[in-house]
């Protein structure tokens, strides 16, 4: 079956032109969450900077001859500093190459995408920012986990679990407590403990409902469900390493087990 590729409001749009960049979002993973927007984006790169939380069968879509950068991206272990990124986005521009810069999730979502965009902009080089789905949104909804529920959660907040170059995580713990909002932590394996002791400590009761989503929507995803107070146990017990979303709140219980089972078809085998 040949798939065609609509062409909805961009019917007359030419896309990609030479000298230009494309700041576009790869999703969390698992390729059909692509939006057909990043799709032809992809489709015509001419040069591809990428970081590690793009897929592989991500990359297996971009066009043979396509030049790839791989710029790293691990948390503490940046391959290309954010300085060095910058700058290449705009000497490829200025080569005329239609230049893609690929990040994982959404470009604007704990991604630098902003500092990116300035970048390039301020040397009056065009750039097209094309929105990706993001981790929080993606992996939980893989795993049967409603970020907001009717009378369960009527907040939701994504916030970064990367703790800052003085060493500390200063969060505002006190904004993270209410029982009706579901809190998601990005970057937060590592600073895990401070993140659930600072948490209780703030007041958020220590049997909330807390789930760690392992490479969601990939064939490796792996889901740990437990308590807020007994997260750091789950992740010496499994090991668990980056990248893994942390989900706090009630709205973790929506389904029981039985439900989870059929939601299996949403789910990578
Ligand atoms: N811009 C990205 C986030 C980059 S920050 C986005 O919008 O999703 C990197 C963090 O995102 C990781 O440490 C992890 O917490 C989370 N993350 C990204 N992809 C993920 C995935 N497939 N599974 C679990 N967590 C993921």
């Amino acid at each position: 079956m040949t798939l065609s590729i609509p062409n909805t409001i961009h019917a007359n749009k030419q896309l990609f032109a030479a000298g230009e960049v494309a700041l576009v979002g790869a999703g969390p993973g698992d390729p059909d969450l692509l939006t057909l927007q990043a799709f032809r984006f992809i489709k015509h790169a001419e040069i591809v900077i990428y970081d590690r939380l793009v897929s592989e069968e991500i990359l297996a879509l971009l066009p043979e001859g396509c030049k790839k950068v791989y710029v790293g991206k691990k948390q503490a272990d940046h391959r290309v500093p954010q300085d060095g990124i910058n700058q290449l986005l705009v000497d490829y521009a200025k080569q005329n190459k239609k230049v893609l810069r690929l990040k994982g999730g959404d470009p604007f979502v704990f991604g630098r995408g902003g500092e990116e965009a300035q970048f390039v902009l301020k040397h009056d080089i065009a750039c097209h920012i094309v929105p990706g789905m993001t981790a929080a949104s993606a992996c939980t909804s893989y795993v049967g986990i409603p970020l907001t529920h009717r009378q369960v959660a009527q907040s939701c907040t994504f916030i970064t679990g990367n703790v800052q170059e003085n060493g500390k995580l200063a969060l505002p713990w006190h904004t993270l407590t209410d029982k009706k909002q579901t809190v998601v932590f990005y970057m937060g394996i590592k600073s895990l403990p401070l993140i659930s002791q600072q948490l209780m400590a703030a007041g958020r009761q220590g049997s909330t409902p807390a789930a760690l989503i392992h490479k969601g929507t990939s064939p490796k995803q792996q889901v740990y469900r437990g308590t807020l107070d007994k997260l750091n146990d789950l992740v010496a017990l499994h090991n668990i390493k980056p990248p893994t979303l942390v989900v706090i709140g009630d709205v973790i219980n929506t389904f029981d087990e039985k439900s989870l089972a059929n939601l299996g078809y949403l789910s990578p085998k």
